[in-house]
C-alpha cells in the first residue's frame, strides 16, 4: 500500500537526484508542502514525517491551519487580495505572490505597524498566460527599485508557475527565464531586497526546476493525492 511515508521519501529522493545536477544537496532546497484543501489530520502526518514547510492558496485557510500547527512554516503561494493582507502579514512565513505594486504598499503599510520587515517574493509571469498574474519580466527591475521607498518590505526572491501541461520539459524554458531573470538582476542593488530565493515547480515538474535553479519547491499532489 502506497502511504503517505512512501510518497515522501520518493519525492525526497528525486529531490536530492535533481539538486545533485547542479552541485547542491536536497538540503539547500525546501520543500513546501501545499496543503489546500487537505485536512488536517494530512498535515499533521506530513508534519510528524518532518516536513515543517506548509502552503496554502487562501489567508483564511492558512490561518486556520497555522492555529492548529503553529510550530510549522506557513507559506502563501496563492493570489492575496489587499483587503486581507492584514490577516496574513506576521502569519505568514513567506509570502510566495506579491504581483503588483499597491499590494507591496498595503503589505508596507502593515509591516511598519507591526514594527516588521515581510518577507515576500515577486511573482512573475514569464509564460504571459492572461490567466496568470505576476510581473512582466520587463518591469521587475523598475519594480524593485521602487520597492526601495517601502522599509518594511523585504523581497527575498522571485516565484512563477509554469503551465499547465503533462510533460515537465516544457516548463524548463519557463523556469531557466526566471533563473537568468534573477541573476541579471541580482547584478544591480536595489534597497530592501535580497534575491536569494527562486520558487517554482510542482508535482508536475519539481525535478526540472530545481535542475534550473529552484530552491523553493512547492508540492501538493504527488505529496498528499
Ligand atoms: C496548488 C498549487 C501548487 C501545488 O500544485 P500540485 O500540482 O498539487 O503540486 C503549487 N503552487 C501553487 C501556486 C498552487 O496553487
Amino acid at each position: 500500500m502506497e502511504t503517505m511515508r512512501s510518497r515522501l521519501n520518493d519525492i525526497t529522493e528525486r529531490i536530492e537526484r535533481a539538486a545533485r545536477k547542479n552541485g547542491r544537496r536536497s538540503k539547500d532546497i525546501t520543500m513546501v508542502a501545499v496543503t489546500k484543501t487537505v485536512g488536517i489530520e494530512k498535515v499533521q502526518e506530513a508534519q510528524n514525517l518532518g516536513v515543517c514547510d506548509f502552503g496554502e492558496n487562501r489567508v483564511q485557510e492558512l490561518k486556520r491551519k497555522k492555529s492548529l500547527l503553529p510550530q510549522a512554516r506557513w507559506h502563501l503561494i496563492g493570489r492575496l487580495q489587499t483587503n486581507k493582507v492584514k490577516d496574513v502579514v506576521g502569519q505568514a512565513y513567506l509570502i510566495h505572490s506579491l504581483d503588483r505594486w499597491t499590494l507591496a504598499e498595503a503589505i508596507n503599510k502593515c509591516g511598519a505597524a507591526l514594527g516588521i520587515r515581510v518577507p515576500v517574493l515577486v511573482q512573475v509571469n514569464i509564460s504571459g498566460e492572461t490567466s496568470k498574474t505576476g510581473l512582466k519580466p520587463g518591469d521587475v527591475s523598475s519594480f524593485l527599485s521602487s520597492v526601495g521607498e517601502l522599509p518594511n518590505l523585504y523581497v527575498l526572491g522571485l516565484m512563477t508557475i509554469a503551465p499547465e501541461d503533462p510533460d515537465p520539459q516544457s516548463s524548463r524554458a519557463v523556469f531557466r527565464e526566471l533563473a537568468s531573470l534573477k541573476n541579471e538582476i541580482s547584478i544591480r542593488k536595489y534597497t530592501n531586497v535580497e534575491l536569494c530565493h527562486l520558487s517554482m515547480g510542482m508535482s508536475q515538474d519539481f525535478e526540472v526546476a530545481i535542475e534550473e535553479g529552484a530552491d523553493i519547491v512547492r508540492i501538493g499532489s504527488a505529496l498528499f493525492k
